[in-house]
């Protein structure tokens, strides 16, 4: 969901003249009684027909999860047919979808990914979507599968990661075990050895990493100091510090509600990469917090490397990695996003002043 979408305040569509013909007038109350607080999006279209053949459809009932989630302003109802809403809907089987609903009345369940206009709204996300009819016209209840298709996607990439990784050990094993049975009186060679330590050590990395980004989404929420959150962060790397001659300045932080540990994992993740991406200079790392509106609004700023704009976004998928030169796995980033976005929050990146990167990320405020 857009930052601005978060903003955007439902105000309930005039009255369904047509829902009042179908259940009655107390029928229409009830339906509405029961569907208004449902938490996901329910939406009533009505048949238009044209010579007896459905032809578009007028939006009659749309419950509030439903106006809010695709930012639909009160008077949508009014100016715009299903079709000019969603013109790219002309001739598609969802359209077909609905109109075999209205006709043979068999309820219909597909899956839609979004990313375009609706009138004067936007619609962004994949949904499962369950149709039946009512009246002539169908109801369409909408269930968000974005994060989960997401995250199926992400364990796709990572199998083919670990597929890909993983198979340079194995082959080194199998020629060890080879070579071990080829001559049982010489020992291995330590340079085999030490290659398959620290194959064996990334394989961890990879399979930690992993475990990391699967538990990034529970939470536990408490008041948190960020401040200390940040300390014992800085104590952490305080070799990386040393070793790289850098600083870490950090400003007043707030208290916050968040989970504890995934909030370090966020912090020592971007501060962590502040040091790692470092450019000719020695690194210098800034931590601020500012009150923004609804929010706080964190930023880790450093004056490594940056990260161009048309690579802003991407960094943030799984195992996504721009510096093929630094050792990494992709994924520290992607624990970020998901920590930031199981609080409520949003994260990303921008250049900074006078070189290096600006990561924020928002959090919503205590209590
Ligand atoms: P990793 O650090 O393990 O490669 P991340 O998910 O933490 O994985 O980061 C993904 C990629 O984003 C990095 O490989 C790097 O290319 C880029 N990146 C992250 N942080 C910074 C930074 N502070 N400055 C420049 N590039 C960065």
């Amino acid at each position: 969901m857009s930052d601005a979408r978060a903003e955007f305040v439902a105000e309930p569509w005039g009255e369904d003249r047509q829902l009042v013909e179908v259940l009655g007038e107390r029928g229409a109350d009830g339906f509405r009684a029961l569907l208004d607080g449902f938490p996901e999006p329910v939406g009533v279209l009505w048949a238009i027909r044209d010579s007896g053949e459905v032809v578009d459809f007028a939006f009659g009932y749309g419950n509030p999860a439903m106006v809010n989630g695709f930012r639909i302003p009160p008077e949508t109802p009014n100016r715009y047919t299903l079709l000019e809403a969603l013109p790219r809907m002309r001739g598609s089987r969802a359209f077909d979808g609905y109109v075999d609903v209205c006709e043979r009345g068999e309820p219909w369940v597909s899956e839609v990914t979004y990313d375009t206009p609706f009138g004067d709204g936007y619609m962004l996300g994949t949904f499962l979507h369950r149709a039946a009819r009512l009246g002539d016209g169908v109801i369409v209840f909408l269930h968000d599968v974005t994060a989960s298709r997401r995250m199926e996607a992400e364990l796709v990439a990572y199998a083919d990661v670990v597929a890909h990784d993983l198979s340079a050990p194995l082959a080194g094993i199998a020629l060890l075990v080879k070579v071990l049975e080829l001559r049982p009186d010489e020992p291995p060679a330590p340079d085999v050895l030490q290659e398959l330590r620290a194959t064996s050590d990334r394989a961890r990395e990879l399979v930690d990493g992993v475990l990391d980004y699967a538990r990034s989404g529970e939470l536990v929420l408490e008041s948190v100091s960020l401040q200390d959150v940040t300390d014992a962060v800085a104590a952490d790397l305080r070799p990386q510090l040393a070793e790289s001659g850098g600083t870490l300045v950090v400003g007043d932080l707030p208290e916050v509600r968040a989970d504890p540990r995934q909030l370090r994992r966020v912090m020592q993740n971007l501060v962590g990469n502040a040091l790692k991406f470092r450019g000719e200079d020695p690194p210098r790392v800034e931590v601020v917090a500012e009150r923004g509106r609804d929010e706080w609004v964190v930023t880790v700023q450093d004056n490594g490397i940056g990260i161009d704009r048309e690579n802003a976004r991407r960094i943030f998928a799984m195992f996504s990695r721009l510096e093929r030169r630094v050792e990494g796995s992709g994924i520290g980033l992607a624990v970020c996003r998901r920590v930031v976005e199981a609080h409520g929050g949003r994260i990303w990146v921008e250049p900074a002043e006078g070189g290096g990167s600006a990561f924020h990320f928002t959090l919503p405020f205590d209590g």
